[in-house]
């Protein structure tokens, strides 16, 4: 029924419960779980777990935060990999990508850099990318329409209406996730009730992002908890509030964009659209 279009259910917080995780999941409706990369080291992790799990699907990519030492050999084994996995319908987009200008550290212009080089990978093998977007808004969009990748999802979207817009009307979805879970995110709840439905796909960030209901305290803890993909059921409820629709709706609406954005999820159709 649920589509998780961001789960990094590879990451180490799952290793000592990773399938009791997924079927707690399932159970909750999540019938499709989108598992990008971060770096070379986890293609494998990522594909293996989408190969194992039919309601798994994986995206290759360096993320931002991963660019540190990251270099032409990492673009060179992507490309490849990429190359080699083309005709595996579960290899869905090219992700995670991005700028991350929240994190210090990190080096702007070799993260543009990288950033670029795989837009261009994702536009020379006809694949959506999976966008990480922090204090970056104007950045990424930038390298996109240069690049001419159109289709995809900025996931954890939080950027002003004007931003919002320019992404949509670029073609891409905007993923929504905990954050909109708390009343105190208003800007993020404004987009997400505001924003043509069309724009919208659903997300956990799992582990990251734990929404409201399992933090501890509202007002900045939420990022300590370990969110779950079986989560974004409840965000779906939230998001249902919000929009003044029903969840069978809102399931339908949501399948149809994660279809949109990941074209590939339609080879799955029979395991994961709302039925
Ligand atoms: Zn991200
Ligand atoms: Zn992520």
């Amino acid at each position: 029924m649920w589509i998780d279009t961001h789960c990094h259910l590879d990451a180490s917080e799952f290793d000592a419960d990773r399938d009791a995780v997924t079927a707690a999941a399932v159970a909750a409706g999540v019938t499709g779980i989108v598992l990008p990369a971060v770096a070379v080291s986890n293609f494998g992790a990522v594909r293996a777990l989408a190969h194992g799990n039919r309601h798994c699907v994986y995206a290759l990519g360096i993320h931002p935060l991963c660019t540190p030492g990251a270099g032409q050999a990492d673009l060179d084994a992507l490309r490849q990999q990429v190359a080699a996995s083309i005709d595996d319908p579960r290899l869905v987009a090219i992700g995670e990508i991005g700028l991350d200008f929240f994190v210090p550290g990190l080096d702007a212009a070799h993260q543009t850099w990288l950033y670029t080089e795989q837009l261009k990978i994702a536009r020379e093998f006809d694949l959506p990318v999976l966008l990480h977007v922090r204090k970056s808004q104007d950045q990424v969009y930038a390298q996109l329409r240069r690049v001419g990748v159109r289709q995809g999802i900025a996931h954890a979207f939080n950027g002003s209406n004007e931003q919002a817009r320019r992404y949509v009307e670029h073609g891409m979805k905007l993923g929504f996730g905990g954050n909109v879970t708390f009343s105190r995110a208003k800007q993020i709840r404004r987009l997400a009730a505001g924003l043509p439905i069309e724009a919208i796909v659903l997300e956990t960030d799992a582990p990251d992002i734990a929404p409201a209901w399992l933090s501890d305290d509202q007002f900045g803890e939420q990022h300590k908890a370990r969110n779950t993909p079986g989560e974004v059921a409840g965000v779906a409820r939230v998001m249902a509030g919000l929009r003044g629709i029903g969840e069978r709706e809102l399931a339908d609406l949501m399948w149809r964009n994660a279809v949109a954005a990941l074209p590939r999820l339609g080879t799955f159709a029979d395991i994961m659209a709302p039925r």
